[in-house]
């Protein structure tokens, strides 16, 4: 692994001096970990911005008429956002919040799309007065509060995905207009508040498992575009397909699924097609480092006590536990494989990170290296029991991996 720059200051916390070429991330965890700048035994991720850039050259190759609108929510880590950003990436925020973070960096409100079918009032408002002119709606109230807080918005109307059980997260139950209620809500939207609906979009779920869930929602999107031309509303030219990708060879599968199904039913060359990817960019990006602050041995079983738990960066109905890579980092030269339990820093009981694995005996100040770890992970962290899990720093490095 070759270090070409190393940079950047997040939370206040400056990169220290890092090891040169032909160092392994190995070499780098150690460097950082033991370097007089980083508080001892704290946890910190690892953020390499040059699997942000060889990601979006891959979204880019498959998916070259689809502009992302990368979800904030999946991981807010401001270096992350501005590197998007500088590499054409536009942004998905859900909350006045995330507004705020991508407005802060300077991002202009005409790359957001508040893709929140349900708002509150305040952060209508707030959208309004900052010129995020774009989201997304799926009931009928929603359109009575967008009429009276932020009329000149444009918006796309958010449909079920039709078979979202093909994802490990599905989304379909909170969120989309059902068919029978999209003619009645677009005639609402449109015809009687005069509002400006410009197209569809949805989301299949987080983590898709089906590529074909995918051209049956773009079936149904273009049955919604067919329903805006009978009702006579101005003719829609975006589709939103949504997030639900991760960094894997079905990623290609997807993107053909897609590209067919768009040529099929929207044969029309000016439509805008945008996306939604959260887990897409950073999961494999981003590697948490854990410190070990405790040990007991039961038999032939030992626990160990980490300073990163469920209510931190391990949040288990978000993360997903079965993507990540667990590595151990001993100060020993040589340790016996051995069945071990990782449990959080937490007195909850159920707050354990990985149990019944094997790892190599571990001492008091040694490490676990979590990969894949940049998908709803610190962004889901608490304080719960005085922990605070919010903060955990993030040193971003650029590097070649071989
Ligand atoms: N867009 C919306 C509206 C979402 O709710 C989500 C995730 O919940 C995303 C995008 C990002 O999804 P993913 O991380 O699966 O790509």
């Amino acid at each position: 692994m070759l270090l070409s720059t190393a940079h950047a200051k997040t939370h206040d916390h400056v990169m220290p001096k890092i090891p040169k070429d032909g160092t392994t991330m190995t070499d780098l965890i150690r460097s950082i970990a033991t370097d007089q700048k980083h508080e001892a035994g704290q946890p910190f991720y690892i953020l390499d911005l040059s699997t942000i850039v060889r990601l979006m050259d891959k979204w880019n190759h498959s998916f070259p008429n689809v502009k992302p609108f990368y979800a904030v929510k999946c991981n807010n880590e401001p270096a992350l956002l501005t590197k998007l950003a500088n590499l054409g990436a536009n942004f998905d925020c859900a909350s006045l919040l995330e507004i705020d973070t991508v407005l802060n960096l300077g991002i202009s409100p005409n790359q957001i799309i508040f893709a929140n079918p349900c708002k509150a009032i305040s952060h209508i408002k707030h959208a309004a007065a900052v010129g995020v002119n774009f989201t997304t709606f799926d009931s009928k109230l929603e359109v009575d509060k967008i009429k009276k807080w932020h009329p000149q918005c444009s918006l796309l109307l958010r449909i079920k995905a039709p078979s979202d059980s093909g994802s490990l997260r599905p989304l379909g139950k909170k969120f989309g207009a059902l068919p029978e209620e999209i003619e009645p809500l677009l005639h609402y939207a449109c015809n009687v508040a005069g509002l400006k609906v410009v197209g569809v979009s949805f989301h299949v779920g987080s983590i898709a498992q089906d590529p074909t869930i995918y051209r049956e929602a773009i079936a149904n999107a273009r049955a919604v575009f067919d329903v805006a031309d009978y009702l006579g509303i101005p003719k829609m030219q975006i589709l939103n397909i949504g997030g639900g990708f991760r960094s894997t060879p079905l990623f290609e599968e997807i993107a053909s699924v897609v590209n067919e199904a768009v040529q099929d039913f929207f044969p029309d060359p000016n439509l805008k097609i945008i996306a939604e990817p959260g887990r897409f960019f950073p999961e494999t990006a981003f590697t948490l480092v854990t410190h070990v602050i405790g040990k007991r041995v039961r038999g032939e079983k030992i626990e160990y006590w980490i300073d990163e738990g469920i209510y931190g960066s391990f949040r288990p109905t978000l993360y997903n536990s079965c993507f990540v890579g667990i590595k151990p980092i001993s100060m020993k030269e040589c340790c016996e494989i051995g069945e071990s339990t990782i449990y959080g820093p937490s007195c909850d009981s159920l707050d354990a990170v990985a149990v019944d694995i094997k790892l190599p005996e571990l001492e008091l100040d040694d490490w676990i290296v979590f990969y894949n770890m940049g998908a709803y992970s610190k962004c889901a962290g608490t304080k719960f029991n005085g922990f605070d899990m919010l903060s955990t720093p993030t040193y971003i490095v650029s590097t070649n991996s071989t």
